[in-house]
């Protein structure tokens, strides 16, 4: 199954970033934005399987907001002469907006992460769809 595995990564990461099932490619990863659904409509495959299953996308949101807020930084110090309450007053909403813009990218992210996860583990639910 390891083999397969690997070889399904490109695929479920395409679908997933289509934001649609990582299993089937058919059905709707999200309800509304950022809201994952239940389940696929098509094929049946649990998204929301327990609490605190998307824990590992928020980590991934805080971290890759921190990289783009340590670009700000590097940038406005490198181009600007721009004084600490400027830069704030710029930079703190463009970082809460690439945040909440990357958010949903991060969920169906890690749902593709926990599908794979699963097919490697030999989970009898999960079960990949050409
Ligand atoms: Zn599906």
């Amino acid at each position: 199954m390891t083999t397969g595995a690997t070889g399904l990564r490109p695929i479920v990461l395409r679908r997933v970033l289509a934001r649609c099932c990582p299993q089937c490619g058919e059905g709707r990863l999200f309800l509304r934005y950022a809201r994952l659904r239940e389940s696929c409509s098509v094929c049946g495959l649990v998204f929301r399987r327990e609490q605190g299953a998307q824990t590992g996308s928020m980590y991934l949101t805080a971290a890759v907001t921190q990289v783009f807020a340590a670009l700000l930084i590097g940038l406005a110090w490198i181009f600007t002469d721009w004084t600490v309450s400027v830069f704030l007053a710029v930079s703190l909403p463009l970082a809460l907006v690439f945040c909440f813009a990357f958010l949903p990218v991060s969920q169906a992210f890690w749902c593709g992460v926990e599908y794979v996860t699963d097919v490697h583990n030999g989970e009898d639910w999960a079960r990949p769809r050409p």
